[in-house]
């Protein structure tokens, strides 16, 4: 895997993170061959209430010096010249949390901010509300609206992550999100990106059987985005296991490159580092 990076990975400081550590994930990377692993833990403000009951949880907001200090411990232990665990965020986009996001992000440093809408319409898609009343085209649509709204706002991001999230959980036999079907929205996304030099993630947890059904990656996103100019591509296996770390990344890399792309992204104290593909 040479000069890889996974720069999406849960620890044990996300709400949902306790099958793995900034240890164990960050030494399986490093087994894998990956060149560096960001830990992007959640910081979800708002949690909608139909999550909150089924899990007992009010917000997602992490510890963020703790684990600084513990990516700190562990790059003592791990990092040499050819491997480093970098400091991240996840940060979940939502209109009614904007005040407490932007303090956060003012408040705290980090290599590396994925930017990421999870909950919408006060639901949690994972538990499916969100679908109710919405055919595919309504459900994926104002999704991805949502996001342009957010991530435009914040404007304080490098990675716009998961842009089909909600098509993994998705009832739909319409799996994918495809640029053909919202091909204005898309390109409204994607020339923001591009402009600004941010990066579109591939998030390889996305692809995979989930009750059934196998998203895709359209690779006429990705080349739609180099085409308008854009040119950072952060691979990410949003693991939350230590088996995960550079989950199919050899795959999607070649994607990437097939699409047009001659580097992969990562971030260090926010700049984006672009090496090339393999
Ligand atoms: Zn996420």
């Amino acid at each position: 895997m040479n000069n890889l990076h996974d720069n999406h990975n849960h620890s044990q400081f996300s709400f949902d993170g306790g099958r793995t550590s900034v240890e164990k994930s960050a030494s399986a990377a490093k087994a894998a061959g990956l060149a560096g692993i960001c830990f992007t833990d959640h910081c979800d403000f708002y949690v909608p209430p139909m999550k909150a009951a089924h899990e007992n949880l009010v917000s997602e907001v992490f510890d963020v010096k703790a684990q600084q200090k513990e990516i700190d411990r562990v790059n003592g232990l791990l990092s040499d010249g050819s491997f480093r665990i970098y400091k991240g965020v996840e940060i979940g986009l939502q209109k009614k949390s904007r005040e407490d996001i932007r303090r956060f992000l003012d408040e705290n440093s980090f290599d590396e901010i994925i930017a990421s809408v999870h909950y919408i319409d006060d639901t949690d898609p994972f538990y499916g509300g969100y679908y109710d009343g919405k055919d595919w085209r309504q459900a994926y649509g104002h999704y991805l609206e949502t996001i342009y709204e957010e991530m435009t706002w914040l404007g304080d991001f490098d990675v716009m992550g998961h842009y089909d999230y909600v098509a993994r959980y998705a009832p739909y036999p319409q799996a994918s999100i495809f640029y053909r079907d919202f091909s204005d929205i898309s390109d409204m996304m994607l020339r923001y990106l591009a402009e600004n030099g941010k990066a579109i993630e591939i998030n390889t947890k996305t692809y995979q059987d989930y009750n059934g059904r196998t998203p895709v990656l359209d690779m006429d996103m990705l080349r739609r985005f180099r085409e308008l100019g854009g040119e950072a591509v952060s691979l990410g296996s949003d693991s939350h296991d230590p088996f995960r770390p550079g989950d199919k990344f050899i795959r999607y890399a070649e994607a990437a490159k097939s699409a047009g792309f001659r580097y992969l992204a990562h971030f260090e104290n926010r700049k984006a580092v672009m090496l090339p593909i393999g």
